[in-house]
């Protein structure tokens, strides 16, 4: 069986000064919603000085271009080259808890997550966090939006986790003061709770070069006060910061949100009062939205997180994707770890065209989506949605180095051998980024970048070994 990791050389390799990494293979990205632009025997080079891409096209001409630059390349004709897959929505310390727990939202909450969550503490999180973001390079995630716990000391952790690894992400302590996990102190939580994450903030929002943000996590109205949410709506415009919260996921909770806040028209309304909604805020779910609220997270510029392997396993719905898309929202993808069973992205596209197809049968103008209009989604979509749109999400020159490179031997059900079926050459790039969305998963992976640097080799063991963990915390 060839080896996944990278013929042709090793990507960590110490690179000498004005040399460049080109990987070779089918190179595909999809700048807009259903258009795959793709080069059949392509490549992409980028330097990782700089961490950009600097060429993409086909190999034949860019191996002949005349450059001062030598290039080390790495992969060939079974290699899959794209931008790297962004994750809009998960959260940290739920990954042990997937598949766990049968109920809807807020008993599946109160039963699977908070203790979970409570337990988050910062030596939990030392040794979970490595691994966690290990996961997501080995899955091709080279981006993502994530919550931590309420917890400063181990949400330091995950950011110090997420630098070591070298990925982009934003993460955010979760804030609540109603309820929160249970018995905690409930006279402190609201001030502490805005301190902490302040503290976080001015610590890690920009940190490792920019390569990480602080998104401030008020976790839904359900758990919020608005002195909580118009004060995590306060930080994020004094420190440029984005926002994530949850909106409209579940029946039970909008019903609770209509009780505690009997001023608002509806669910939207609240955090449109309290100054959540802006063009740097991510809403997960958003599956029961009324034309009004449509239309106001529209104004906004607010930015949707489809999670449809969540909302099926929650049984919280399906979210109609076609109308938010067409009222101009913008929508990223999200693994919703752990409602979402799994960081694989390919699985999470597979569930948006699955989810969008299903809504056919019973909504007769309902539009299904394409496998290379989820790829979209999941790469420039969620670029786009977390506010990179510029900086990745596609493989154009001065585009940053968020790459990943698949090999095909893993995604065909005969390998790339000579057995029967078909030869890689002879599958389009449609045919390509399906096989992907129903196939793919970290046994493809060869090789993931961000910002030019190597952060995943296939075969890679997982970071530490176990060591016995304290449960507990004290944080708010
Ligand atoms: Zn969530």
């Amino acid at each position: 069986m060839p080896s996944a990791a990278s013929p042709g050389g090793n990507p960590r390799a110490a690179a000498t000064a004005d040399e460049w990494i080109g990987l070779r293979g089918h190179v595909l990205d999809a700048p807009e919603s259903g258009r795959l632009r793709s080069w059949r025997e392509g490549a992409v080079l980028f330097d990782p000085a700089t961490g950009r891409i600097t060429e993409t096209g086909e190999y034949a001409l860019l191996r002949r271009r005349p450059r001062t630059a030598k290039v080390r390349w790495l992969g060939g004709p079974e290699w899959l080259v794209m931008p790297g897959l962004i994750d809009v929505h998960a959260h940290v310390p739920q990954y042990p808890a997937v598949a766990r727990g049968e109920g809807e939202l807020l008993p599946w909450l109160r039963q699977a997550i908070f203790p979970l969550e409570r337990d988050f503490s910062k030596p939990r999180a030392l040794v979970q966090a490595p691994r966690f973001f290990h996961e997501l390079a080995r899955h091709g995630t080279t981006s993502a939006m994530l919550y931590s716990a309420i917890y400063e000391e181990s949400t330091d952790a995950a950011f110090e986790a997420a630098a070591a690894r070298g990925l982009r992400i934003a993460l955010g302590k979760v804030m609540m003061d109603v309820g929160s996990y249970g018995p905690l102190q409930p006279r402190k939580i609201l001030t502490v709770s805005l301190h902490e994450s302040e503290a976080l903030c001015r610590r890690w929002h920009g940190a490792n070069g920019g390569l990480l943000r602080y998104a401030f996590a008020p976790r839904f109205a359900v758990s919020c006060s608005e002195r909580l949410m118009r004060g995590a709506a306060d930080l994020a415009r004094q420190y440029d910061a984005p926002i994530q919260t949850h909106l409209a996921e579940s029946a039970g909770e909008i019903e609770k949100v209509r009780f505690q806040f009997p001023w608002a028209k509806d669910y939207t309304d609240v955090y449109d009062r309290c100054g959540l909604l802006g063009p740097r805020t991510v809403l997960g779910h958003c599956i029961h939205l009324s034309e009004r609220e449509v239309g106001t997270l529209a104004a906004a510029n607010a930015k949707v997180a489809h999670c449809p392997t969540s909302n099926l396993y929650l049984g919280s719905g399906i979210m109609p994707l076609d109308r938010w898309l067409a009222a101009g929202l913008t929508v990223g993808l999200g693994s919703d770890v752990a409602a979402g069973p799994e960081l694989n992205m390919w699985a999470v596209m597979r569930s948006a065209v699955e989810s969008a197809r299903a809504r056919t049968f019973f909504v007769p103008d309902a539009r299904p989506l394409r496998p290379a209009e989820a790829f979209h989604l999941a790469t420039q979509g969620g670029a786009r949605a977390l506010g990179l749109d510029g900086v990745v999400g596609t493989l154009d020159p001065g585009r940053e180095a968020d790459l990943v490179a698949l090999d095909l031997h893993a995604l065909l059900p005969y390998g790339t051998g000579a057995a029967a079926g078909p030869r890689p050459g002879e599958l389009s790039p449609q045919d390509l980024v399906a096989l992907c969305v129903y196939r793919g998963g970290p046994a493809a992976t060869a090789l993931t970048f961000v910002r030019g640097r190597c952060v995943y080799r296939a075969g890679e063991p997982t970071p530490m070994a176990d060591v016995p963990v304290e449960p507990g915390g004290s944080g708010i």
